[in-house]
């Protein structure tokens, strides 16, 4: 199935997510340009896909780099930011299950799971939940 566009993909993430950066929360448009942030670095191996797409602004675009997003999430606290966890959840099981739809990515799965492994590490579910 063809995706969208790489504009019509950024415009549908602000209106899924809310027009805020993934990892600062500051509000997108006008002085801070929404970029299109990829969950799974495409050097990782992360598709171009709707499911693999966030917007985030152009500096923590650029500060993030390759560095993998579980990982920057914690950065991102460090530097006393206040990143969106639910969405990064959101989209890496979202994507998890787009992969298991549409097959392939065998870079991507592996690194993916330990991703959400971590995560889930981070935030226990409640016994019995
Ligand atoms: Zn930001």
């Amino acid at each position: 199935m063809p995706q969208p566009d790489r504009a019509a993909r950024l415009t549908a993430a602000l209106d899924r997510d809310g027009a805020t950066c993934i990892w600062c929360g500051r509000a997108l448009g006008g002085l801070v340009p929404a970029s299109t942030e990829h969950v799974v670095p495409r050097v990782k191996g992360g598709p171009s896909w709707a499911e693999n797409e966030v917007a985030a602004c152009r500096r923590c675009n650029a500060a993030r780099g390759h560095v993998a997003p579980v990982e920057w999430l914690e950065e991102c606290r460090r530097r006393g930011w206040s990143p969106d966890e639910p969405r990064l959840e959101r989209t890496l099981t979202g994507l998890a299950a787009a992969i298991a739809e549409r097959g392939g990515q065998r870079r991507a799965r592996p690194y993916l799971d330990a991703q959400l492994r971590r995560l889930n590490r981070r935030a226990p579910r409640a016994a019995g939940a």
